[in-house]
């Protein structure tokens, strides 16, 4: 367990005294959406990357709208999968508001990748040669209040030990390499719940499962999972889904159910 990143609110900047309250227009979406508040299942879903929407002060960052529909400013996808999760489990689902590529909200704030100069080698003009403060206005009107957002639905979460279930897609193709798994769980230091979900997803299907691929849960490039599930010591897991099992209304839903079948699965234990 990570003994010195636990999220701990009160210790945080205020984002309001950071300039956060100007920071998005009135009349700009909220950094974080809440689905489902009152929902009874034992789990709390997330959705880092679910948004491609830049803040109307960044205007484009400098890419071309075709550049911001892509995998680099959000996880197509991603976002539809969740919602119909949570509608499906009647769980609690907190989406980010915001594109990944204005801050990464699965970063750890000492990461180069938190505010990406470049992704998946396009490089992104608006974010060249922030200066500190630039930095912080960001971290204190969209990040921290994301992960305020889900330690404070944890902490009030009427059950013990929630299941934390952070939900992301993936390229089918990355540098010229077809990525083989429709589907991969994904962890860090501790595998149990990828492990039996694992078990009781593979009999939905006749897939390729990912065990920590493509992607694994790793402290340098991971904080939600880090921070809100390990440093909590509850139930956790990543789950990645390829774009192009995602291109439809129908696979959608197909990946929902079966998602919803492998974690009733699980039972209550
Ligand atoms: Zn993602």
């Amino acid at each position: 367990m990570r003994s010195n990143t636990v999220w701990d609110p009160s210790r945080q900047p205020d984002p309001w005294t950071a300039g956060g309250s100007s920071w998005l227009d009135p009349d700009e979406p909220p950094p974080f959406e809440v689905v489902n508040p009152l929902g009874t299942a034992n789990a709390l879903l997330v959705c880092d990357h679910a948004s491609n929407r830049i803040p109307r002060r960044l205007g484009d960052l400098g890419l071309s709208s075709s550049q911001l529909s892509e995998h680099i400013a959000w996880d197509p996808g991603a976002a539809a999968v969740a919602r119909g999760l949570a509608a499906r489990l009647d769980a609690t689902l907190i989406l980010g508001g915001y594109s990944r590529l204005v801050i990464d909200l699965n970063r750890p704030l000492e990461s180069p990748e938190l505010i990406p100069t470049r992704s998946d080698g396009i490089e992104v003009p608006g974010n060249q040669d922030l200066d500190p403060l630039a930095r912080a206005a960001r971290i204190a009107a969209l990040f921290q209040p994301y992960h305020q957002a889900i330690a404070r639905r944890l902490d009030a979460h009427p059950q013990p030990s929630p299941r934390l279930l952070s939900l992301h897609s993936f390229t089918p193709v990355l540098a010229g390499q077809r990525r083989p798994w429709p589907i991969g769980l994904a962890h860090g230091r501790d595998p149990r719940l990828a492990r039996r979900l694992r078990r009781t997803l593979v009999p939905q299907g006749d897939w390729l499962v990912g065990d920590n691929q493509p992607y694994a849960v790793e402290d340098a490039h991971d904080f939600t999972l880090p921070t809100h599930g390990e440093g909590r010591g509850i139930p956790h897991l990543m789950i990645e889904i390829r774009q192009d099992g995602l291109l439809t209304a129908a696979s959608i839903a197909a990946w929902v159910e079966r998602l919803a079948l492998a974690y009733e699965g699980l039972g209550e234990g």
